[in-house]
Order: structure tokens, then C-alpha cells, then sequence
């Protein structure tokens, strides 16, 4: 029996890089960047207005008043997207619109509201001070400055910057591909009908979409019963296409272990038992390189293990670091017992009241029981040397992604 954290360090330590591509923009989502990107000019590139208002030379409207406003002239309109070749002159002023070039000779903008709007004059009731209402050229970023380092994975935020830093293509360590597959002569295909003794697979779609959660792309398999040849031929198949495999299934003790019988020996892969509760019998190891994660069939036992060794490694796949699911310190709302020896993540609800976390274990704590899992939103983890936790007790607590 080996520890939940021995069994990672090998995961951690065999899984590959991935290599960089180049991608366009939005295929890069979720990629993470294998070069630092630089502002190739500063943004905002010109000094424009952050207001719709008037372009004024602050000192002409400084005594402005409601009672005495300043009557100016408006010279004309500057829009957003014009050259920004319109200037203007002490006793002048012109109509500007958000994000639009400061015209020259202007130091300050009048927004809309503190004006009657007048298109040929204007009357203006405030004074503003200089640089009033004006977004300054590279008071965002400045040209050259790092806007994203190597390393970064590119969410929204991150594709709007690269974006507005006129990349339309980036080098970066794509979302690993992950092909999902479930074993098992019992297993139907949801939709279909059910004869005595058969289930539906809910395996490799709760993996699959585990794998998305996680930052990769997830392919399902439709599913292979317990016949070696076929898991085999289907194994190879797929390592094509994928940067990694999932099997659920077939790792345990019983007489028809069909993952076990086939991949013994195949590349790298070793099956081991793991002091954890649920998830015991795991298996990984590289097939031809591609890294092969053969988990449980036990649909909880399968969740917990692929939150557990899958998700870290495919981060790690990545580039990033492998850590766990959000975790938090919760306070348990009930009294649990923990098998000595083994790390247990129990299902629970966690809520937050009171400026503190509480957490509540799931009626249901079989590895079968996705009831209560598909209920829960959280994991709580008891270390090894737990063995009774008294409710009132501080404990780790993962967030399970929603
Ligand atoms: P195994 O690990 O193949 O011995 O399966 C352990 C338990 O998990 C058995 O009760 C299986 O019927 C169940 N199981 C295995 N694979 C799946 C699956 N893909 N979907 C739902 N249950 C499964
Ligand atoms: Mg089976």
C-alpha cells in the first residue's frame, strides 16, 4: 500500500509537457502561454477622452458657475475612431465622445452632464482642473511592458489583453486532450433499454466532463465491456488523438479485471492500492508516452481519484502548478470516523454564515452512491492519523467545481 501522496509524486514526476503550438486567439483559450507577451505601443495608444463631453482648455471654463456658466463655441464633432488631426484653441471647444483622440490644445474634457449640450455654442456650469477626463497614451501599459508572462493561462481577461496588444496568435501549451473511456460487460449506454443486471454508464460522462472542469478537452469513448481484446484495440486506437487516457474500471481484485489483465506489463503502467478511502486500487503509468490513468469503477471512487492524481497532473501537463481543488478550513456540522491509516474525502455541503465556513457530510458515503456526491459540493479531507473527528472540529475542506 502506498500514501494518496506517493502515488501523486510519481503521477507529477512521469507526466510529459506539453509541447507548445501556435494558435490563433480563441483557439488559445484555456492554453497556457509558452512566451512572455509585450505591449508592442503603449495603451491606450493617444491621449483620448474617458467622457462624452466637450474638449475645453481648462483655464477658460475655471470660473464656470450654474449662476455664470461659459458660453464657448463648438468648433465640431471628434468621434471615437477619427485621425485626431482636429485641434482647438484657447475660447474654443469641440464636441468629443468617449474614446476619441484629444484634439490638440485641449487639457481637459467637460462631460456631457455638467453642459446644456449645445451643438453650435455651449454653455458649461463646472470648471474641471487640467487632465480632467482624459485617459493619458500608456497610462495602462506602457510599450514593452510584459502584459502576460510565460505561464499564464489565458482566460477572458487575459485574451482581452492579448487582444488589445494586437496578437492574433500566441505560443501556448494547450488544454491537454483526454480520452475517457469506461469499462464493463454491465454497462448501457444511456437512452437504451436495460436488461436485468445491466446499468447505464455514468462513468465516462462524469469524466469527461471532470476533464473540462479541469482545463482539458475530454473525448468519450463509448464504452467497451470487460472483453481484453477490444479494451486493448481501443487503447491503442485512441493514443493517436490523446495527450492522455482514462479508464474506469476493471482495476480491483475481482475475477474479470480487464484493465488490470490487459495493461500488466503494457509501457510503463503499474497498479497499486492507495491508503485512501474512497479509491483504493489505482493504476498509472505511459503507454507509448501518453499517460494512461486507469481509475475505479466505482463512480465516487472514479470522481475522487481523477480530482485527486488526474486534475494536478493534467496542470502539470501544462506547465502549471499541480495544486489541488480550492480549499478551505470548514467548521464539520456532525461527528465522522475516519479509517486509521487511510486519507478519506468525505462529500459534504459547505456553506459560509457567520464569516466562517461550515461543512455538513453527505447522508450517503458509499463509493456507489452518486446521489450524494451529484449533492454535495465539496470534499472533506481527514489525513491519515484522523480516526474520530468530533463535529466543532476545524477540517480541510475542497471545493468541488460548479
Ligand atoms: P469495477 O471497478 O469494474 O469492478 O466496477 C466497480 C463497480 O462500479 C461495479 O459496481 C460497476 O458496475 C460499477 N461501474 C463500473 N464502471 C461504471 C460506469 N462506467 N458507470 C457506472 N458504474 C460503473
Ligand atoms: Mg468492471
Amino acid at each position: 500500500m502506498r500514501t494518496v501522496d506517493q502515488h501523486l509524486a510519481e503521477i507529477l514526476g512521469a507526466v510529459p509537457l506539453l509541447p507548445p503550438l501556435e494558435l490563433k486567439l480563441l483557439e488559445a483559450e484555456g492554453g497556457v502561454l509558452a512566451e512572455p507577451v509585450a505591449a508592442p505601443v503603449p495603451l491606450p495608444p493617444f491621449d483620448n477622452s474617458a467622457m462624452d463631453g466637450y474638449a475645453v482648455v481648462a483655464s477658460d471654463v475655471a470660473g464656470a458657475t450654474e449662476a455664470d456658466p461659459v458660453a464657448l463655441p463648438v468648433i465640431g464633432d471628434i468621434a471615437a475612431g477619427d485621425s485626431g488631426v482636429t485641434a482647438i484653441r484657447p475660447g474654443l471647444t469641440a464636441r468629443i465622445m468617449t474614446g476619441a483622440p484629444l484634439p490638440g490644445g485641449a487639457d481637459a474634457v467637460i462631460p456631457v452632464e455638467w453642459t446644456d449640450g449645445g451643438t453650435a455654442n455651449v454653455l458649461i456650469t463646472r470648471p474641471a482642473p487640467s487632465g480632467h477626463y482624459i485617459r493619458r497614451a500608456g497610462e495602462d501599459v506602457v510599450a514593452g511592458q510584459v502584459v502576460a508572462a510565460e505561464g499564464t493561462r489565458l482566460g477572458a481577461a487575459q485574451l482581452g489583453m492579448l487582444a488589445s496588444c494586437g496578437r492574433s496568435r500566441v505560443h501556448v501549451r494547450p488544454k491537454p486532450r483526454v480520452v475517457v473511456l469506461s469499462t464493463g460487460n454491465e454497462l448501457r449506454e444511456p437512452g437504451s433499454e436495460l436488461s436485468p443486471g445491466q446499468i447505464w454508464d455514468s462513468n465516462s460522462f462524469m469524466l469527461t466532463a471532470a476533464v473540462a472542469e479541469a482545463g482539458g478537452v475530454g473525448y468519450r469513448q463509448a464504452t467497451v465491456g470487460d472483453e481484453p481484446d477490444r479494451v486493448m484495440e481501443t487503447l491503442e486506437d485512441q493514443l493517436m488523438r490523446a495527450d492522455a487516457l482514462i479508464t474506469s474500471g476493471g482495476v480491483s481484485m475481482g475475477a474479470r479485471d480487464v484493465v488490470k489483465e490487459v495493461l500488466t506489463g503494457a509501457g510503463t503502467v503499474k497498479f497499486h492500492k492507495v491508503a485512501m478511502r474512497p479509491g483504493k486500487p489505482q493504476g498509472f503509468g505511459l503507454l507509448e508516452g501518453t499517460p494512461i490513468f486507469t481509475l475505479p469503477g466505482n463512480p465516487v471512487s472514479a470522481y475522487v481519484s481523477f480530482q485527486v492524481f488526474v486534475r494536478p497532473a493534467l496542470r502539470a501537463m501544462q506547465g502549471l502548478p499541480p495544486d489541488p481543488l480550492p480549499t478551505v478550513t470548514a467548521v464539520l456540522g456532525a461527528d465522522l470516523a475516519s479509517p486509521a491509516g487511510l486519507r478519506q474525502y468525505v462529500r459534504g455541503r459547505l456553506s459560509f454564515g457567520g464569516g466562517a465556513y461550515s461543512v455538513v457530510p453527505a447522508e450517503g458515503q458509499g463509493s456507489h452512491q452518486l446521489g450524494s456526491l451529484s449533492s454535495a459540493n465539496a470534499l472533506v479531507v481527514l489525513p491519515e492519523d484522523a480516526e474520530k473527528v468530533p463535529a466543532g472540529s476545524r477540517v480541510e475542506v475542497w471545493r468541488l467545481p460548479s
